[in-house]
């Protein structure tokens, strides 16, 4: 079967494959402890719930605007420009099928054939494929440790050619959990000023920072950056709502309406009574949302002491999102084997690292249980010695 061209330049995303697996294998009635995707396992917030249900109870089951329900819309242009000081209105929101599809979106609606976007790596995994599915170029910036896997602004300099046209920040990260610090988040703003480029801020762990560390929106930081920033987020993370799909883009309103228009040919208004779901989360008691941050800040600690306490394993601290990111070269496997041999031999799923474009380390998610996380990490210690 001849398929086209832009689909056999992308890969599977391996966050989802993995995830699927280790969830059939635990179906099949394998005892699998799975650090594989960044899904929060609380169950959604009652409130949110209970909105969703009367939503459906009323009849809101019809299609709505593309760009969201209204009430959304100006809900999440509220939070932006009170919580994170960006002066957004409702014309600057496009609610979207998840924070995946509103990157995915903009890229496809800024990109011609060999604008170039640069992406610090490690990186999640979807912006290099959503870049060649709008047929440009990822220009990919390796990080390293010693600069907590952060971009420099010198880095980011020396990437700039006359092609490049988006640059893509996130942060706290995913795969490291590494947070920008205000202080950086103005410096790469200043490149981005001068060069006169965009920038995408994936902001979707935004509420889980640990240890004081500081969430700043790049789009605030002054006028020049706020014209030049689109920022990206959704309600799965911080309100464990993974499966309800809804995320959104905001940024200049032209951009929104052709993300729009885009969005009014592919997949059309987000689920409608999903969406009374996220008017409720926003404008409900927030302190759900502390509640989970607090568990995955306990969960971090002992996941990382684990970790950490291994020959041959080494960790960074996290100061955001719900990863843990240790290098395991020493142990003489690429990212790939070692997490193969993982599951096979102790039944414990992770992500190579090899997806977030380094082969060093392993991506491990701490939104599960402490109880899973108590007994991987001794499956992981076992597997580590016996292959020391
Ligand atoms: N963003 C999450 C992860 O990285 C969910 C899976 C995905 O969409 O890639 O695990």
């Amino acid at each position: 079967m001849k398929l086209a061209a832009r689909i056999s330049q992308v890969t599977p995303s391996m966050t989802l494959a993995i995830a699927a697996k280790a969830k059939a294998l635990k179906a099949e009635g394998v005892d699998v402890c799975s650090f594989s995707a960044g899904e929060p396992d609380f169950e959604t917030p009652a409130h949110i719930k209970a909105a969703a249900k009367q939503a459906l109870d009323e009849g809101k089951t019809r299609y709505g605007p593309a760009a969201g329900e209204p009430e959304l819309r100006e809900a999440i242009a509220h939070k932006l420009q009170t919580e994170n000081l960006l002066c957004y209105s409702a014309e600057n929101v496009l609610v979207t099928n998840g924070g995946k599809q509103s990157i995915y979106n903009l890229m496809q609606v800024l990109l011609d054939p060999g604008d170039e976007v640069i992406i610090p790596a490690p990186y999640w995994l979807s912006y290099p494929e959503m870049v060649r599915l709008a047929g440009g170029t990822p220009i990919i910036v390796e990080t390293t440790l010693e600069s907590g896997y952060k971009i420099t602004p010198e880095q980011l300099r020396q990437a700039i050619t006359p092609k490049t046209r988006l640059f893509v920040l996130n942060s706290p990260s995913n795969p490291t959990g590494m947070v920008y610090t205000p202080e950086e988040i103005r410096a790469i703003a200043q490149v981005i000023v001068e060069a006169d480029l965009l920038v995408v801020s994936d902001e979707i762990y935004e509420k889980i920072c640990y240890d004081g560390a500081e969430h700043l929106s790049i789009g605030a930081v002054g006028p020049e950056i706020y014209e030049r920033t689109i920022t990206s987020s959704g309600f799965a993370k911080a309100y464990s709502m993974t499966g309800w799909r809804i995320g959104y883009l905001a940024g200049p309103p032209e951009i929104i309406r052709a993300t729009t228009t885009l969005q009014s040919h592919s997949t059309s208004n987000v689920c409608t009574f999903a969406q009374y779901g996220a008017i409720a989360a926003l404008k409900g008691p927030q302190d759900c949302v502390e509640e989970m941050r607090q568990a995955f800040a306990q969960r971090r600690q002992v996941m990382l002491a684990g970790l950490n306490a291994l020959e041959g394993v080494s960790c960074p601290e996290p100061k955001g999102a719900f990863y843990l990111f240790p290098d395991i070269s020493k142990l003489g496997m690429g990212s790939l084997e070692f997490c193969n041999r993982l599951l096979e031999e102790q039944q414990v799923a992770a992500i190579p690292g090899m997806a977030f474009g380094t082969d060093a380390n392993i991506r491990l998610s701490y939104a599960t249980d402490l109880p899973t996380i108590e007994k991987g990490l001794e499956r992981f210690e076992r597997f580590v010695r016996s292959h020391l």
